[in-house]
């Protein structure tokens, strides 16, 4: 059985335009941009102040392109996309966005990096896109010319983000700043415009965002114009209908920028929905309870784009949180790993005038697949589907399930599912499964869900648990085949399985169950060697990547016949212990 958006979902307003890249989409008003208001700022930085116009973004966007395109000589209508593939290594900014579209006004692709990577995880990053040059910040800096130093982009393809002097002070470093780039481009002459055929923009890649799916290393994920333009296209659309009754005579507001613009959530719902309906993003660099609260104070923010562990912060931090005004706010929006009800429902005696709403989604499905209103919210849901979404239950054993409240593997429909992974047969077939004719496309989620009947008489889906092998801590992927490469490295480990278990203010972390190699003496004692093994992953990975939920020593790992690891026997035995403790 298909499931389909409610009947009061309204269908999108015209199909997604497929011969332009996301920026003309995004400010020409042709394509029903919401708000004309050429004055608007899109993205102010929520620590200066400092801020941008629309028209001026628009401009300082050409300007880069024309000094980019001399910079790297990338000519707009020459070259294959994957020639002209730029790394973002950065935190936040405000011209974070100015520079995604000077490169799309080149045909080229950008590859964002997860800023709390380490030097090893950015190089695998930057070999596997085969980016050319990358862009970064002051305070990322050295490990950013590590891993270019190890790809063999030279010293001179490394540039700025600038970052506000509140941030990182005032440092002068001897690489070319985006405030130079532009300066320089305003100077040179006018590129010529871009001439896309029709179609291109459904199979030109505009993002490649990191992503290890349902298993396995991360992968590259082939994001086209028309995957982000359908799915701009679709939160606006489902959400058109509240926000008109919500601002009778604006349609406008303003929302909080602090999650990573190098992950999906981040860079197609907060900065992109948000910029195509008009709406004023509050730019922060990274989470820090004092001057997230005052940012929310000071330019009045109404929605507040967030991941559970930041929900948890607020809930634990009352008495912080009292001394800001957040009256402001009207409405929580939270996604990219599970929100309980009892959280929800903490969050909700305390700011009763909130609305706590959940979207699930990921980056496969070019962000958002289903979300709350607040018109229609249960806690634990993450709401209805999107227009022009279909979903499907597939139960453990295959077969197509028909009703309310009967779990199965979500398999969905949409014009936002991905072009695949790049350079991935093996992946894309396990994933994506395309009809004969190649015309739709389903992708196998790796997520169990169920769909129920609210009150309301509104279906709405809840995610009840996660079949595929990923690891999800404060919202940022952990892929388990990554960490058991890496331990297998390590002299005292003969063998391996990392899963996730609970934790209260992560929401998940990475646990290891080691088979000890015969290296290791029988004299030896193991604490001694699980921090050794605890601390070969703390030297090389990324501190969400750490082994917070411990290391635990067995005789032998669970496999089936084919050598594939039996985690689910694992998550299993840890529940056990939790029980017991
Ligand atoms: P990512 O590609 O990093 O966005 O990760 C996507 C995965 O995060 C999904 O496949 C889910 O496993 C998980 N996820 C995202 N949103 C939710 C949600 N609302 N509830 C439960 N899991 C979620």
């Amino acid at each position: 059985m298909v499931f389909t958006p409610p009947e009061w979902v309204p269908e999108l307003p015209f199909d997604p335009p497929d011969s332009i890249p996301i920026p003309e989409f995004i400010f020409n008003e042709s394509y029903g941009r919401c708000v004309l208001d050429q004055s608007k700022n899109p993205y102010t930085c929520g620590l200066s102040g400092k801020t941008y116009s629309i028209r001026e973004m628009i401009q300082r966007i050409d300007h880069l392109a024309r000094a980019l395109s001399k910079e790297l000589e990338w000519k707009p209508n020459q070259g294959s996309e994957w020639d002209k593939v730029l790394g973002i290594f950065a935190l936040n900014t405000v011209d974070t966005m100015t520079l995604s579209y000077a490169v799309h006004r080149l045909s080229g692709v950008v590859s964002p990096a997860n800023a709390a990577y380490s030097a090893t995880e950015l190089i695998f990053q930057l070999k596997n896109s085969g980016a050319k040059a990358l862009f970064t910040c002051i305070p990322l800096l050295e490990t950013a010319i590590e891993a270019a130093k190890a790809v063999s982009i030279p010293k001179e393809r490394i540039y700025i983000l600038d970052m506000c002097e509140e941030f990182c002070g005032n440092q002068s470093v001897p690489f070319k700043t985006v405030a130079q780039l532009i300066a320089a481009g305003q100077g040179l002459g006018e590129l010529e415009p871009l001439k896309w055929e029709r179609g291109q923009g459904a199979r030109q890649t505009a993002y490649l965002c990191y992503s290890s799916g349902t298993s396995g290393l991360p992968k590259g994920v082939m994001i086209s114009h028309v995957n982000v333009i359908a799915n701009v296209l679709q939160m606006s659309t489902y959400e058109r209908h509240v926000r008109e009754q919500r601002h009778a005579t604006r349609r406008s507001e303003v929302g909080l920028g602090l999650l990573p613009l190098s992950h999906i959530y981040g860079l197609v719902v907060i900065a992109q929905t948000g910029t195509y309906r008009g709406d004023e993003i509050i730019i922060l660099p990274k989470f820090e309870l004092q001057s997230y609260l005052n940012a929310i104070q000071r330019y009045k923010i109404e929605t507040l784009y967030v991941v559970p562990p930041i929900i948890i912060q607020m809930a634990k931090n009352q008495g912080i949180c009292s001394k800001f005004d957040l009256s402001s706010v009207t409405s929580i929006f939270t996604g990219a790993a599970p929100l309980g009800a009892e959280l929800a429902e903490d969050l909700h005696k305390i700011y009763p005038s909130w609305k706590i709403r959940q979207a699930y989604g990921m980056t496969e499905t070019c962000t958002v697949v289903c979300a709350s209103l607040e018109t229609d919210i249960w806690f634990g849901s993450s709401g209805s589907l999107l227009p022009s979404f279909k979903a499907k239950l597939i139960s453990l054993d295959g077969v197509e399930i028909t009703s309310y409240n009967q779990p199965g593997e979500l398999v969905l429909q949409s014009p936002s599912v991905v072009l695949g992974y790049l350079n991935n047969d093996k992946a894309n077939a396990e994933t994506f499964i395309s009809d004969l004719e190649g015309k739709t496309k389903w992708i196998k989620t790796g997520d169990e869900a169920v769909i129920r009947k609210a009150p309301s008489g509104n279906e709405h889906l809840f995610i009840v648990d996660r079949i595929k092998e990923l690891i999800k801590v404060k919202g940022h992927q952990v892929a388990p085949a990554e960490l058991e490469a890496h331990l297998l490295t390590h002299p005292s480990v003969a063998d391996c399985a990392v899963i996730p278990v609970p934790d209260d203010l992560s929401g998940e972390v990475p646990k290891a169950f080691v088979v000890k190699s015969s290296s290791v003496g029988l004299e030896e004692n193991d604490r001694m060697v699980a921090r050794e093994i605890a601390k070969h992953v703390e030297a090389h990975k990324s501190r969400y990547k750490w082994l917070k939920g411990g290391v635990e020593f067995i005789d032998v790992i669970p496999k089936s016949p084919s050598g594939k690891i039996l985690r689910r026997l694992l998550r299993d035995k840890e529940k056990e212990a939790r029980r017991k403790k």
